[in-house]
């Protein structure tokens, strides 16, 4: 845990420059546009440990994976998102000395992320070792309006001396992964040009043959004369200007950029198009560019806050999550995703995980229009050919699917074979997502367009994946691992076996909903699945009707596996700490025979299928499950906190909330350097939506249950339900409902009936016996 970041309720703030802290304030500072982002490298040259980080979203290299034994069923490779060309680079001379943050003597250092506008800056002095002292003030941003380009504004002060001063724009190509299995460089140089103060780089991706063209147009204000260099070798282009200055006199260097990939141009047009980008953007000008940026940010805030009173740092803490995931994901475009690292770092591959879909989905459903999540969903759509094909090269046959559990294309790329392979409950958590998606909007023909097929093809294999048990008389699922990744090869995982008979029945809802609406459609579809209704409806349910959930009647709880009990039930309160964390600190063997569960896995379910279950159960499993984890995914507090609230415990609702509202910030797991936990921090606002405020939508109905945390005064946010705007607030005298729309709505609050016109407010006191 580092805490070094200034607490403030829109800014980030870090004074004083300390070299150690460095990478993780880079991830922590990252600007990020939904198309590229970047971490926050310098823009002039730093010689000390730095994880430089340019990316381009959709952009990937398929890295051979590295494993001993080749075996049937392992990916070929382990997709990597590009370190891409380094776009921001100033190098910055006096006379003949660099300025170098890590040489140099540096005092006044202030690093602000602006996340109510969306921009990054940053102040510093620099004493070189000739005692030559400079001031700088930059600004940058990643445009949100015009999302394949970006600005920046550097302005250099000699503040004691005469010299000349060199000022060297650049985009340097000539970058790698740091990430690379076998020390390859991923990039090769298609085009370069320099012409004056443009200059222009197209990079092509080994293998995958993207193409990338990366452009920069630069203007300088100062009173004085200077003389410009083109510089241009391999993968490198920039310009080299020198000036005479005099103490006191400044200079002020605007940057344009813009990043634009094959992927949404033909390659012939790539870099006519990154001229015209580059010519618009330039003539708009800086500042217009960041007023834009402001605005749209305004609008996102206004769709995205929560708002927390009486507590500085919690608010801090969820503003950063929420500008860190508008920055990561906008529902521009549908071949695009959520990596749980986003574009702060290379971990993770920039692919996409169950995360999305377990975590993120509830975030975008209830902050961004419908089309957001929609395009979510139609992402995994498109990817279902390969599903099957996955499910394929595993033995399943008939149309069955198995979705990656890592993936950018659709293809299955993991490399962590022992773990990712068998965690087969994704497929779970993505016909869930088209569940909660419709329940959420309402949008039920979202089945016949999109979502049959899909929950189909996952009902197929699941029907396959299980066994008839001669024993037992029932269904078993062998040789799975279930989200809690710290037991690998289990059989009969409740959590696995309980969502794959939920994919089953609710794939029989989505036929019967569609054959009974859309009957040509319908035809249409089996035909194309080669669905034989009567014979797998009946096979599926007699899969549901005979499934194997191991359980223990005498706790009264379901087993998180086969055999759970075997073990030693030590809870975590009584480990050295000096263990923690186990996965630093245990053999991997150590870690699967114990008890210690990394992240929720029966209580996963509990919260995802919270229906079926009463709140004895609920309860039973939580005093049971609660004190054996040990939350080493930073995906697991958030269910603990929701669930928590939900049997009334505020305060341990609360505690589990802390540890991931400031995850990042504060550098709980000493990991920040490697990237931002981007899709747990949709978990950090589901905690405080589905925790704190209890918000459920049931029957078509939104619904809350919510309570202030004791350290607060107050916290308020709005949800966008159905095309209404509903806001509410909480504090100490009750809750305030606020229909911002038109539309009247009825809500359920404490489970009473409130009707909300449109446009209009209703406050419910604490003390109301109608609500207690
Ligand atoms: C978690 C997985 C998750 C992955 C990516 C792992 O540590 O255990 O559930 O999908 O990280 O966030």
């Amino acid at each position: 845990m580092k805490k070094y970041i200034v607490a403030d309720e829109w800014n980030i703030i870090e004074e004083g420059f300390d070299p150690h802290l460095n990478k993780i304030s880079e991830s922590i500072f990252s600007l990020g546009n939904g198309r590229m982002g970047q971490r926050a490298n310098f823009e002039e040259r730093y010689s000390g440990e730095t994880l430089q980080g340019n990316y381009v979203a959709g952009i990937y290299y398929p890295d051979k994976t590295r494993v001993g034994w080749w075996k049937n069923g392992y990916p070929e490779y382990f997709a990597k998102v590009l370190n891409a060309a380094n776009w921001i680079g100033i190098d910055i001379k006096a006379g003949e000395e660099t300025l170098d943050l890590y040489t140099a003597e540096v005092s006044d250092f202030k690093r602000i992320l602006n996340m109510k506008e969306g921009y990054l800056q940053r102040e510093f002095t620099a004493k070189l070792e000739s005692g030559k002292m400079l001031q700088v003030h930059a600004k940058r941003f990643c445009s949100i309006v015009d999302d394949e380009a970006a600005a920046i504004q550097y302005c250099v002060k000699a503040l004691n001396f005469d010299d000349t001063l060199t000022i060297t724009p650049y985009i340097d190509g000539d970058i790698q992964n740091q990430d690379a299995n076998y020390d390859e460089k991923f990039w090769e140089e298609v085009y370069r040009e320099v012409k004056g103060e443009e200059a222009y780089l197209t990079l092509r991706t080994r293998k995958t043959a993207f193409e990338v063209c990366t452009a920069t147009r630069f203007t300088l204000a100062t009173d004085r004369d200077y003389a410009i260099e083109e510089l241009s070798r391999e993968k490198y282009v920039g310009a080299r200007v020198q000036v005479n200055i005099k103490a006191g006199e400044e200079i002020n260097v605007i940057k344009y950029a813009v990043n634009l990939s094959s992927e949404n141009y033909p390659k012939d047009q790539l870099l006519q198009a990154g001229k015209d980008l580059l010519s618009r953007v330039s003539e708009k000008g800086f500042d217009t560019m960041l007023q834009e940026q402001a605005a749209a940010w305004a609008e996102k805030w206004s769709e995205s806050d929560i708002i927390i009173k009486g507590d500085v740092e919690a608010q801090q803490g969820i503003r950063f999550n929420i500008f860190q995931l508008n920055q990561t994901y906008t529902g521009e475009d549908e071949r695009l995703n959520i990596g749980p690292k986003g574009f702060t770092g290379e971990k993770y591959g920039g692919s996409t995980y169950w995360d999305t879909e377990a975590y993120c989905v509830p975030f975008y459903l209830a902050t961004a229009s419908p089309d957001v999540t929609r395009k979510l969903l139609i992402y995994r759509y498109k990817h279902l050919q390969k599903a099957i094909e996955n499910a394929e090269k595993l033995g399943f046959k008939d149309g069955a699917a198995l979705y990656p559990m890592v993936t950018i294309n659709g293809e299955e790329c993991h490399n962590e074979w022992e773990i990712t392979f068998e965690e087969i409950h994704r497929n779970g958590a993505i016909a869930f997502a088209i569940y909660n998606y419709i329940r959420y909007t309402g949008d039920q023909e979202y089945l016949s367009e999109y979502g049959l097929e899909v929950l189909v093809a996952i009902a197929r294999f699941w029907s396959q994946r299980v066994n008839w048990s001669e024993a037992r008389k029932q269904y078993v699922m062998l040789g799975v691992t279930g989200p809690n990744e710290y037991e690998n090869n289990v059989n009969n995982n409740w959590y696995t076996n309980t969502m794959a008979c939920w994919c089953m029945k609710y794939a029989i809802e989505a036929l019967d909903y569609v054959s009974g609406k859309h009957p040509d459609r319908y035809i249409e579809l089996t035909t194309k699945m080669s669905f034989d209704a009567h014979k797998e409806i009946q096979a599926w349910k007699h899969i549901i009707d005979h499934m194997y959930y191991p359980k223990d009647e005498q706790l009264g709880v379901f087993l998180q596996q086969d055999g759970f009990l075997d073990k030693e039930l030590k809870p975590v309160t009584e480990l050295d700490p000096s263990d923690r964390p186990l996965n630093q600190k245990w053999s991997w063997d150590r870690i699967l025979r114990s008890v210690y569960i990394k992240q929720a896995d029966v209580l996963q379910g509990l919260y995802l299928l919270e229906d079926q279950f009463d709140e004895d159960t609920l309860r039973r499993n939580f005093d049971f499950y609660e004190p054996l984890t040990v939350h080493e995914s930073s995906l697991s507090p958030c269910v603990h906190a929701i669930l928590a609230a939900k049997l009334g415990d505020q305060k341990r609702a609360y505690e589990f909330y802390l540890r991931t509202s400031r995850l990042d910030l504060d550098d709980y797991n000493n990991d920040t350097e490697d990237g931002l936990h981007i899709t747990s921090m949709a978990g950090t606002w589901m905690s405080v939506v589905e925790g704190f405020a209890g918000m459920r939508v049931r029957d078509g109905q939104l619904q809350f249950h919510p309570f202030l945390p004791k350290k607060w005064e107050s916290f308020s946010f709005n949800v966008i339900f159905r095309g209404t705007v509903i806001n509410i607030s909480v504090d100490k005298d009750g809750v305030c409902l606020n229909n911002r729309s038109g539309t009247a709505i009825t809500v359920l609050l404490f489970g009473k009936a409130v009707f909300l016109e449109g446009l209009s407010t209703v406050n419910v006191e604490s003390h109301c016996a109608e609500f207690q």
